[in-house]
């Protein structure tokens, strides 16, 4: 499946919650979910039915893809990773997301949404222990420092997002030093960590069909 470049405000519309896909503009009263909290489409104001079971795991899988940016090859892709390594295969599925470099650069701050951080990293503006890395969806481990390469710090989306990174908080598996243009990861993200409202056991069940 081809990456979604629609309007993005209309995926939170359709999930029913804000998904932070804008950046700062989820902030403001210019939220598209702020204005219009109801489905997208002729009959997104009519009176919502009861979902079947399967909706309700489609649904919880669309809102994580849709979150973090990522096709539906892929996401089945971590699903698979994720049924393999021990522990709980829902737990290690949010964690494989969460430790994905354009997710660590969005987490620490130099970005301002998943979409940014994604092309952030394509063009080469990180590195991790000191090496150029290009890929988003590079997995980080426990150790790694994520920098901003010295050429990249006067880029003014890196520099704006920095600014808003106190109020969104940084998650505590990962320490960030704003002055010098980096951050690091102190331990693996456990689920309390993530504090994002997504069922990843339906998510399970869906593909394990
Ligand atoms: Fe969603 Fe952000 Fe658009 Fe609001 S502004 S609807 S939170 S993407």
């Amino acid at each position: 499946m081809a990456r979604y470049t629609g309007p993005v405000c209309r995926l939170c519309r359709r999930e029913d919650m804000k998904l932070f896909l804008k950046g700062e503009r989820c902030y403001t009263d210019k939220c598209g979910y702020e204005r219009r909290s109801y489905p997208p489409g002729q009959h997104g104001q009519a009176r919502r039915r009861k979902r079947s079971d399967y909706g309700e795991q489609l649904r919880e899988k669309q809102k994580a893809k849709r979150i973090y940016g990522i096709a539906e090859r892929q996401f089945r892709g971590y699903y698979h990773k994720a049924t393999r390594m021990k522990g709980v295969a829902g737990e290690n599925l949010i964690q494989l997301l969460e430790r994905r470099l354009d997710n660590v650069v969005y987490r620490m701050g130099f970005a301002s949404d998943h979409a940014e951080a994604r092309q952030l990293v394509r063009h080469g503006h990180f590195t991790v222990k000191g090496k150029r890395v290009d890929i988003p969806s590079y997995l980080v481990r426990p150790g790694d420092v994520v920098e901003v390469v010295s050429g990249s710090r006067t880029i003014t989306r890196i520099i704006e997002a920095l600014t808003g990174v106190d109020r969104r908080g940084v998650p505590q598996w990962i320490s960030l030093d704003k002055d010098a243009w980096k951050g690091s990861i102190k331990q693996m993200p456990a689920r309390e960590d993530v504090t994002l409202p997504i069922r990843e056991q339906l998510i399970i069940e869906l593909y394990s069909k």
